[in-house]
């Protein structure tokens, strides 16, 4: 049978081609195995994995924690839906919301859903307690967001191949330039029907544009003074990625923020998702105190997977590895590591202009027009050698490991992305 039998890459490629929808355009690599930091393609050539599935893979392909929590949860029950009440949900609410330090979560399943749910809780949250007039509500978000696929979602990004011909958008969304303070006191300040301030702490998709050290904070300062949320999308940045268990929490080297709770900026809804499963499952979830999620009652919102057993057994398996394999200070360290020895080349390069990011959320900027091929050709070239990455927007390629990588195999990974690029010198 096809879905049994040995395929070779190129069938595998041509599979796809003819019976799926053409909404990607992937780097021409069939991967049928993952274990740790490693993916292996369909002729057992093995690869270092350089983007972790958008960073849903921070803990390591097929995590065997991970992995036994979910078959030994599939073995035992699956889905009962929100209709009944399951064993493992609530232990799981604990869990992340004591992990986190909120009072509540709500659990959804992709990111774009648990974005969807944290702007609906805003405006809910705008009219019933703000005291916003009903269809008035606005959401700031900021130009060349990144927050997922969904029409409303698209509504407010600027990305023209995102949206075209997907209209009528939703309205309610104003946009504002990322990393300037003086635009978002502009914007919170024109209108008192402002429910929230939705923002990446760090762009991913955009190229990770990594702002001012004092951007997040001063941000939330104006939200708060204005009564405003602070809403945070931490499906790409958080669970460890960038050096911190949350991007918000900026330079903190604790293995948990709630030691200094006061003073990172705590945003008033939490947005999770990709590594709340390690990769294993759709697991996403959006956290809040009560006085926000109290908002929402029965039947005003839900999903027939959000909170079912298996990802409740997958999320909180996946937490606890980022905290007993301490990723976030690995990932700290990595990061430094990777960009100083990135940074040694570049002094003599003329291909890549620098290096940027935290933690192991890093990128290199290409010297060279904006729709040329060169990122996907170091892309193809860094592939026959041994290493995968992705260009995203312009000549951009994001460098996101696992986070369990070691210094020896980073170092290795230098070698080989260096060893790469030398050959696009000109
Ligand atoms: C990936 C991502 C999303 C969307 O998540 P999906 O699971 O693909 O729907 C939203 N926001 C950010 C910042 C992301 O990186």
């Amino acid at each position: 049978m096809l879905t049994l039998d040995k395929i070779t890459s190129q069938q595998a490629i041509d599979l796809e081609d003819k019976h799926g929808a053409h909404n990607y355009h992937p780097l021409p690599v069939v991967l049928s195995k993952g274990e740790g930091v490693h993916v292996w393609d369909v002729e057992g050539k093995k690869y270092y994995d350089f983007l972790s599935a958008y960073s849903a893979v921070n803990q390591g392909h097929c995590h065997p924690k991970i992995v036994n929590a979910m078959s030994r949860q599939a073995e035992t029950l699956t889905l009962t839906s929100r209709a009944f009440h399951n064993d493992m949900l609530g232990r799981f609410e604990k869990y992340i919301t004591d992990f986190f330090q909120f009072d509540k979560v709500l659990p959804m399943n992709t990111g774009a859903e648990a974005v969807e749910t944290a702007i609906k809780i805003a405006r809910k949250w705008a009219y019933e307690v703000k005291g916003v007039e009903e269809t008035e509500a606005q959401i700031i978000v900021a130009n060349n967001n990144f927050h997922g696929r969904t029409t409303t979602v698209i509504s407010f990004s600027n990305d023209e191949n995102a949206r075209k011909n997907f209209g009528p958008f939703t309205p309610g969304f104003i946009k504002i330039p990322y990393d300037d303070i003086q635009a978002l006191e502009k914007a919170i300040t024109s209108s008192k029907n402002i429910a929230g301030f939705l923002i990446e702490p760090i762009q991913g998709e955009a190229g990770v544009y990594t702002p001012a050290d004092d951007y997040m904070s001063k941000a939330k300062e104006l939200c708060n003074k204005h009564n405003v949320l602070f809403m945070a999308d931490e499906i790409q940045t958080g669970i460890a990625r960038t050096g911190s268990l949350l991007a918000v929490c900026g330079n903190c080297n604790c293995e948990n923020h709630c030691e200094r709770q006061s003073t990172y900026s705590r945003p008033d809804i939490l947005i999770l998702g990709k590594a709340l499963s390690g990769g294993a499952y759709p697991v996403s979830a959006v956290l809040a105190d009560n006085h926000i999620m109290n908002v929402i009652k029965p039947g005003q919102h839900g999903s027939t997977f959000g909170g079912n057993p298996v990802a409740a057994a997958v999320g909180m398996a996946a937490l606890e590895v980022i905290k007993e394999e301490k990723l976030a200070q690995n990932s700290r360290k990595m990061g430094v590591l990777f960009r100083s020895e990135l940074n040694k080349y570049i002094e003599n390069s003329t291909i890549v202009k620098l290096v940027r990011g935290r933690g192991l959320l890093n990128a290199i900027v290409i010297n060279d027009s904006q729709d040329s091929s060169t990122a996907w050709d170091i892309c193809m070239a860094l592939r026959d050698n041994g290493l995968l990455a992705k260009p995203t927007h312009g000549n951009i390629i994001r460098f996101a490991p696992p986070l369990v990588m070691n210094k020896e195999q980073l170092l290795d990974c230098v070698s080989i992305i260096t060893k790469t690029l030398k050959q696009f010198e000109k």
